[in-house]
């Protein structure tokens, strides 16, 4: 992986630790994009990647992703993130999992993993037996599946992209084409329903939205039909990067809010939805609600306070529509802006806690360093 250091450098890193296991054939990156406003929470994503410096990107691309998520929510947590390179399918075993967990035990509490892509709540749990570094798992007060308080997340910013498209908060009629019928795409489809909304929906895998229709009624389109769809609101729940130069000219929608991570392929896609005259609810704020699920362990869970916390995504998405109207700025940039906003504030704070604790360490804080990586193991 030729400049690795740049591209540590051009993401803003404070820590990346490389893992390999020669027997059980586990090979992970723990991405630590920023712990200043606490330890970097962030799934572990197994996937079978083209080659390792693609893995690298997407670890070092998520965690970032997930330090502005954090700040958005309003979490005391820092963004991290976790890639297994590998075919779930094919080479995950319980010793490899346990392999992964004593890495993220290595790390000592400054990331703390969770499910994502690949991972199950099971794999959570194998994982929790030999490091107390993971969250979202079944077991010992577990939060378990994030994905329906994902959903509820989605559901109330929805309602908030609804208002300011000038549609009112209510969902009665309201047509919604949802890609990707998973984990979110489930619970988001019976959200709409039960709120009166038309569905239209579709997967790659046809039991997926067979059970869409069955149970909450729906019209059906290929994966590659979607985008063309004459609807309100285009909820993108399945992959990342899918709101690019050959999708967005097909878009018939007024708003796009969805799960997915990373929807925009590039910023100056945030911009073409803007000239089409659709609103965009940035990802990382609408889709917070599994993260906001899964850092309520930390404290000990507590599903009603959990629920009105991720409520809250309605006033998070409703703040940034308005600043951005206010500031003349699109809505992801708006956004970006209040997170770092927040990481700014926690910033400071934490530099005058230090300053009046008389804390040395703060003169190894790799933020005033410059930026570090570890391999290790
Ligand atoms: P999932 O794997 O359960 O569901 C994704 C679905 O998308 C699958 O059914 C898959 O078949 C389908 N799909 C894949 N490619 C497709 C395509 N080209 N067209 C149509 N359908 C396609 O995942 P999930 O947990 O539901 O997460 C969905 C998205 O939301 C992901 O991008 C994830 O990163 C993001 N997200 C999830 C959570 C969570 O709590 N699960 C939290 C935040 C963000």
């Amino acid at each position: 992986m030729v400049g690795i250091f740049q591209d540590i450098e051009s993401y803003g890193h404070e820590q990346v630790n490389f893992f390999q296991d020669k027997e059980t054939g586990l090979k992970a990156i723990i991405g630590i994009h920023s712990t200043v406003l606490g330890p970097a929470l962030g799934g572990c994503r197994m996937w079978n990647y083209e080659d390792e410096a693609a893995a690298l990107r997407d670890v070092l691309r998520l965690s970032r992703g997930m330090t502005f998520k954090a700040a958005v929510a309003g979490l005391k947590l820092g963004g991290g993130k976790a890639v297994i390179i590998g075919d779930s399918h094919k080479i995950k075993t319980r010793d490899l999992m346990l392999a992964f967990g004593r890495a993220v035990e290595a790390v000592g509490g400054r990331y703390i993993t969770a499910e994502d892509v690949g991972m199950s709540v099971k794999d959570i749990d194998t994982v929790r037996t030999v490091t107390s570094h993971a969250v979202g798992g079944s077991n010992e007060g577990g939060s378990g599946d994030p994905s329906v308080m994902t959903a509820f997340g989605v559901f109330q910013g929805m309602k908030a992209a609804l208002k300011h498209a000038g549609f009112g908060v209510k969902f009665e009629g309201i047509k919604v084409a949802v890609q990707g019928t998973g984990n979110v795409g489930y619970h988001l489809c019976k959200y709409l329903a039960n709120a009166g909304a038309k569905l239209t929906v579709t997967d790659i895998y046809p039991e997926q939205v067979e059970r869409i229709v069955k149970e909450f009624g729906a019209d059906v389109v290929s994966p590659d039909q979607i985008y063309q769809v004459d609807t309100d609101v285009f909820a993108p729940c399945a992959l990342g990067a899918i709101l690019n130069s050959r999708t967005i000219p097909q878009l018939k929608c007024k708003i796009v809010a969805g799960s997915a991570n990373n929807q925009l392929e590039s910023d100056k896609d945030g911009m073409a939805l803007a000239d089409k005259g659709i609103l965009y609810a940035p990802d990382y704020a609408i889709n917070a609600g599994g993260l906001i699920n899964v850092a309520a362990e930390l404290d000990g869970y507590k599903h009603d306070l959990v629920l009105t916390k991720v409520g809250k995504i309605y006033n998070t998405i409703d703040s940034i529509f308005e600043q951005s109207v206010k500031d003349g700025i699109l809505p992801h940039q708006a956004a970006q802006a209040l997170a770092e906003e927040k990481i700014e504030a926690g910033r400071m704070e934490r530099e005058a806690r230090r300053e009046l604790e008389g804390d040395k360490r703060s003169s190894i804080n790799p933020q005033k360093a410059g930026n570090w990586t570890t391999i290790a193991r």
